[in-house]
């Protein structure tokens, strides 16, 4: 919302005629992203989001559904496919990494590496706090300023219809763009605490938020997204004691 109030300031300043000839350019550039953020609708950024996981799912190698992965997360997202009127839809990547990621149209992945590090708590843990991420409109705003600063989708105008002129690797693009960006750290501690409600509401201990962090810590720097250092862990972990 900032970023569109600075360009609704640009532009009438561009129009006003004072402002100074070298600053032209970027006042038009941000007078053009004002014009597009208008014309980004809600129910487009989550067609995006769908798009972007569908390619997401493509490029990765999603546990079959009979999988012990696969019917491990069915067990513990049972119930958990509608939450007031968020629809939210599961799968496993079979990767390495210790990391899972949501996208703002209710996709929530968790990689196969989270799953073998951690018990079953911990992951509902991270699948909590990644669902905040998607409840609280984190996922939903950084994946419209992804869109809003992305070359392709600028150049497709991002008009009505316009993301059918959007290739499946565009998508794919924006999907890994959307997972590799860091959150600010107000989401990151909002999520936590997201999760903590979650877990009381699901009957489990939410210490197994604060837990699921510091088992992350024996893994530090492997990996981006849910594992990402910032904030710090230890802020993270203090806040959190903070709320229990
Ligand atoms: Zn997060």
């Amino acid at each position: 919302m900032k970023l569109i109030y600075t360009a609704v300031i640009c532009l009438s300043i561009s129009l006003s005629g004072c402002i100074k000839e070298e600053n032209y350019g970027q006042a038009l550039i941000a007078g053009l992203t004002l014009i597009q953020a208008a014309t980004l609708e809600e129910s487009q950024v989550k067609n995006a989001a769908f798009l972007s996981a569908a390619e997401m799912d493509k490029q990765s190698t999603v546990a079959p559904v009979t999988s012990q992965y696969a019917t491990r997360l069915a067990r513990l997202t049972r119930g958990l496919e509608n939450i007031d009127g968020l629809k939210l839809n599961y799968k496993v990547y079979i990767d390495k990494n210790v990391n899972a990621f949501a996208m703002a149209d209710g996709t929530v992945r968790v990689y196969s590496g989270l799953l073998d590090l951690m018990p079953d708590q911990q992951v509902l843990a991270v699948i909590g706090h990644e669902i905040g991420h998607v409840k609280l409109k984190h996922s939903y705003n950084q994946l419209k300023q992804q869109m809003l600063t992305s070359a392709a989708f600028q150049a497709a105008n991002v008009t009505e219809g316009a993301l059918s002129q959007i290739s499946s690797s565009q998508f794919g693009r924006l999907a890994h763009r959307a997972i590799s960006a860091q959150y600010s750290q107000k989401d990151e501690l909002q999520a936590d605490q997201y999760a903590l409600q979650f877990l009381r509401w699901r009957g489990v201990n939410p210490i197994a938020m604060r837990d699921s962090i510091m088992t992350l810590q024996t893994k530090q720097g492997s990996s981006s997204g849910f594992l990402s250092s910032h904030p710090s862990n230890n802020r993270r972990i203090d806040a959190i004691n903070r709320a229990l």
